[in-house]
């Protein structure tokens, strides 16, 4: 007999982590083993476009996390699995096969995944002794609870996250952490069955078809070590230490991301000064904790956590504008804010847009396609734009300064279907999360939740003054403009840049906000 927990790729981490505390204690009270299983399903990575580098950082978390278990004396059970659907058939016969009759595991939200953990709720109840939980850890207030005074999910952030601090102030459950799992004592190994479960793990190298080449493998591994350790290391720096004086491109910072080396009391760290300068893209401005939130490397109610006793200026319960620490968790807000619309709203995770009268919305359909390899390629003519098409296709992250403006060009700007964009981010960065990705499309192509709707378009030149003043990140991104000086530099003359061998711009950005205009108060309007 034993215990089973079913970690996904969301939730990656022994500390703080729901299922796997109950699934340790549900083991220690009926005295029999705990043992985790991992699957692999490279089916369900093709049909969330989840990329290399994504997949790469999943499976050296789990290096990691195997190494920690086995500390512990629990076995990892690796396994690749396909097709996707006999998914849950394969779990229980794994469960009925070691002889577990508890399995925990914690919810993901998407509908695929839901319809997978029915599946198999539904297949254990035909079985006698075999009970399933799956619990919400996913967010720091689960999806579904917080509804409008008429008991309607929310489909605005404001009134969802007003409502959403006062449940963190006034209920600890929220914020209440679990403890880690308990070692399984050394009878384990007298279970054949069990003893052969450690020498089973497999965690391969890379999955066939999500290789990165050796240049990218080196670049993730300094911008984003792997585990636990890495995770509170960089929530550390981003509280504790002082943003450089240096104005520091996206790819030095990443290279001394993990360091809180010099950790300061002052009331200038990253978080203080996070209110001001989050916009700012050309330097260290935000946290770069979002790759690990969404492997779940470490939970969102530690992050928000984060005051601790350390410093008795940055409280959980914040949520003022015009604090740096505040303005965090309202990004953090935003992040449980996205997850409730993808679990209340299952249309978000088919495709389909929030605002069904968009459904039929006319995209350019002449030309897309050299339109949208332009904009993948960062070759569009529009300097901000490439800079932050370039450091996505190098880094595998952007600033979310830059995601907007680069998304509402290719929605507003090329008229290209946002699921066009949607679909390439998702391949490309490393810290892809459905909910956010797609809500963050949404909301640039104005398809989804946004209270100031379709006349919301950026000027990606002015995008481009304000974020980058001195033009750091383009200079860095785009060296062939280095030359350029002052405003030039973000709007370069049609001369100058032909001679630097530099793009003329695809479209006007004047004349194509008015069509984008045109379009969306008429959805069938040409
Ligand atoms: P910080 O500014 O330090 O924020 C802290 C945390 O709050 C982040 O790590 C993230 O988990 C959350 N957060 C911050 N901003 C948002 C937001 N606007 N929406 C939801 N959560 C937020 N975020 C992802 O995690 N994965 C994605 O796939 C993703 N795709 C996006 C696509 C588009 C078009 C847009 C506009 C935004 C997208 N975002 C996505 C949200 C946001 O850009 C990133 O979370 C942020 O840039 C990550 O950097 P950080 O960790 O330094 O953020």
């Amino acid at each position: 007999e034993c215990v089973l927990y079913w970690m996904r790729m969301v939730d990656m981490r022994l500390k703080d982590n729901r299922a796997l505390a109950k699934a340790s204690k549900a083991a220690k009270e009926h005295g029999v083993p705990l043992v985790v299983l991992f699957m692999f399903v490279p089916q369900d990575y093709i049909a969330h476009d989840r990329g290399a580098r994504k997949i790469d950082f999943m499976l050296r978390n789990l290096r990691i996390l195997k190494d920690d278990l086995k500390k512990l004396n629990i076995p990892l059970y690796t396994e690749t699995h396909s097709p996707r659907r006999t998914v849950p058939s394969r779990v229980l016969e794994f469960i009925k096969s070691i002889g577990c009759t508890q399995l925990f595991a914690n919810m993901e939200y998407e509908i695929d995944e839901l319809r997978r953990d029915i599946k198999l709720c539904q297949l254990a109840q035909q079985e006698q002794g075999v009970s399933i939980d799956v619990l919400h850890d996913r967010c720091v207030v689960p999806p579904g609870i917080i509804k409008s005074k008429q008991d309607k999910d929310y489909s605005v952030y404001s009134p969802y996250s007003k409502q959403w601090f006062q449940y963190i102030n006034s209920d600890p459950q929220y914020l209440a952490k679990s403890p880690s799992p308990t070692a399984n004592d050394e009878s384990i190994h007298k279970s054949e069955k069990l003893r052969a479960l450690f020498d089973s793990t497999l965690i391969p190298d890379c999955i066939p078809g999500f290789e990165l080449t050796s240049e990218q493998l080196a670049h993730m591994e300094s911008a984003f070590p792997a585990g636990e350790v890495a995770a509170s290391e960089i929530l550390d720096r981003f509280l504790h230490t002082k943003t450089s004086k240096q104005q520091l491109t996206l790819e030095d910072a990443f290279a001394k991301g993990g360091s809180s080396k010099e950790k300061t009391n002052s009331a200038h760290t990253r978080i203080h000064e996070y209110g001001d300068r989050r916009d700012k893209i050309d330097g260290d401005t935000t946290s770069r904790l979002s790759a690990y939130l969404a492997l779940g490397v470490i939970a969102a109610r530690t992050a928000e956590m984060s005051d601790d006793s350390e410093s008795a200026t940055i409280k959980a319960t914040d949520g003022s504008r015009k604090t740096g620490v505040g303005r965090w968790n309202q990004e953090v807000a935003w992040r449980d804010f996205y997850n409730n619309i993808t679990a209340c709203f299952p249309r978000t995770s088919m495709g389909r847009p929030f605002i069904e009268k968009y459904a039929d919305l006319k995209w350019e359909l002449e030309l897309p396609e050299a339109n949208l390899e332009a904009w993948k390629q960062g070759m569009t003519g529009y300097p901000v734009v490439d800079a932050a098409m370039r450091c996505l296709n190098k880094t595998g992250w952007m600033h979310n300064r830059l995601r907007m403006t680069t998304a509402m060009f290719l929605t507003k700007d090329l008229m290209i279907d946002w699921r066009f964009g949607e679909q390439y981010f998702s391949q490309q960065l490393v810290d892809h999360d459905l909910a956010s990705n797609n809500g963050g499309w949404q909301w640039s192509a104005s398809t989804g939740v946004d209270p100031a709707p379709y006349f919301r378009v950026f000027n990606p030149y002015l995008q481009s003054e304000k974020g980058d003043p001195d033009g750091a990140f383009i200079r860095h991104f785009v060296p062939e403009l280095a030359s350029l000086k002052g405003k030039e530099l973000h709007h370069p003359s049609e001369a100058h840049a032909e001679k630097l061998g530099y793009p003329k711009p695809l479209i006007d950005h004047f004349e194509a906000k008015d069509r984008a205009m045109r379009r969306f108060k008429d959805p069938g309007a040409v």
